[in-house]
């Protein structure tokens, strides 16, 4: 495994002592949250049990911490089904809407050739922190990557789960790969790709071209499926097939999107943000979105963002899922009396105030820091995002540093301003060595635009 210039940072290990939360509400399920106990010991949740039930056997063992939780509530990680995590820090794109992504990728290229440009100087394994760190502010806590997988950047510390265990291609684009990449995907393991995105009659006869080269089924994920016709979405509800929904990025690419009533008739659906290039906002923001403009009842979404998008990725280790046994990814955001599915779909970024990832505290409000053991918020670093406070388990002062190398003023990801201070001020990166005297990532593994062309 190659070294990373930026994993060191935090390599903080999940928790091994025992660590329990006390007092909140655990959601159980879209419909049902309950006053709950649960302990946490390395990367997964070792217990869950009712306040007093189970407690005298817990505290037998005598080892860890108790964080009081009281007035809060729990809920699974986030899981977002699509996002290309080196696209972090570029803005939306484009004026469509454009017959397909084809048109759009062209038109990009042609017109913003010096913003493109301008994002790419930043180093590609600091472009995919940001990613990490755009979905983590959020609540992600597993992101599907569409995109070469970077085990160096992914598997050192990198402070989201990016599971690698999928074969993809890009799209039909590459159909010349599509069935050699496909007999190489491991059979228990999903075969993800871009499919007819868009509303043209080449985007129209994606599914059927695919259908001649590699079973359809449910080990097939296809991103988008805008241009489906009736015929075609018969077969892949019947099928199976995962389908991907990305609706923010449909909407300002293509000018349409998938219907509720589509996608709440799919038997293996997620939900996906797709990069900052053709959406605004985080996996929240698409949740929000979806329930309140687009009509998706509240429970639907809830299952979308967790336990739909376990299946569709086929993440075996309970992730999407809050039991005893689980991958701890949670969650923490104050209780409104709510139930989970009311308050997810009411909730934004700076509601989230501790994301716990394999037992790791990888994000804290500056409120609930206190409740913590400092032993477990080592290697954490503060950023203001839009002048609000969170610690986060990435080196964010290298990272800011080298963005700050490119970008006039602060970078900004989903459109909120990145500080280290409050008050504003971006960090000053220019011409300034990094802050340990250690080489910050090589600009040589910047994409050249003349040999890579961004496809999203
Ligand atoms: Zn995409």
């Amino acid at each position: 495994m190659q070294t990373s210039t930026l994993a060191q940072f935090s390599l903080a290990p999940a928790a091994t002592e025992l660590l329990t939360f006390e007092g909140a509400r655990v959601a159980r399920s879209a419909f049902s949250a309950k006053y709950r106990t649960f302990s946490v010991r390395g990367p997964l949740i070792e217990n869950l049990f009712m306040p007093g039930v189970g407690e005298i056997a817990q505290r037998r063992q005598g080892d860890g911490a108790t964080v009081d939780l009281a007035g809060f509530m729990v809920f699974p990680g986030l899981i977002n089904a699509h996002d290309h995590l080196d696209f972090s820090l570029f803005p939306r794109l484009g004026q469509g809407p454009y017959p397909s992504w084809r048109e759009w990728a062209a038109d990009i290229h042609r017109s913003e050739e010096s913003r493109i440009a301008e994002c790419l100087r930043v180093p590609r394994e600091t472009r995919l922190w940001w990613g990490g760190i755009r979905n983590l502010l959020c609540g992600v806590t597993t992101v599907s990557h569409h995109n070469p997988y970077l085990e160096q950047v992914f598997r050192a510390g990198f402070p989201v789960q990016v599971p690698d265990e999928f074969g993809w291609v890009h799209s039909l684009a590459e159909i010349h790969k599509v069935v050699e990449r496909f007999a190489q995907t491991p059979l228990e393991s999903p075969f993800i790709l871009h499919l007819a995105e868009g509303t043209d009659q080449a985007s129209q006869q994606e599914f059927d071209v695919l259908g001649h080269l590699v079973p359809v089924n449910e080990r097939l994920v296809l991103v988008h499926c805008v241009g489906l016709t009736a015929q075609q979405w018969e077969s892949a509800a019947n099928s199976g097939t995962g389908i991907v929904w990305c609706p923010s990025s449909n909407l300002y690419t293509l000018g349409s999107t998938l219907s509720a009533e589509r996608v709440r008739n799919l038997p293996n659906v997620a939900l996906g943000t797709d990069s900052p290039l053709t959406v605004s906002g985080d996996l929240l923001d698409e949740i929000r979105f979806v329930h309140e403009e687009l009509g998706v009842p509240a429970p639907f979404v809830y299952d979308l963002a967790t336990s739909k998008a376990a299946r569709l990725l086929r993440l075996r280790q309970g992730e999407g899922d809050l039991q005893t046994g689980s991958k701890a990814d949670l969650i923490v955001a104050r209780d409104k009396q709510l139930t989970p599915a009311e308050a997810l779909v009411q909730m934004s970024w700076r509601d989230i105030e501790l994301v716990m990832e394999g037992g790791r505290v990888v994000l804290l409000s500056a409120s609930l820091a206190e409740h913590i053991p400092a032993e477990l918020t080592d290697d954490m670093e503060s950023i203001f995002v839009d002048g609000v406070e969170r610690l986060i388990r990435a080196p964010v002062d290298k990272l800011l540093r080298q963005a700050c190398l490119s970008f006039e003023g602060a970078p900004s990801i989903s459109g909120r301003r990145l500080t280290l201070t409050k008050t504003n001020r971006s960090p000053d990166g220019r011409h300034q060595p990094s802050s340990d005297g250690t080489a910050i990532a090589a600009r040589d593994d910047c994409f050249s635009l003349s040999g890579h062309k961004l496809a999203k």
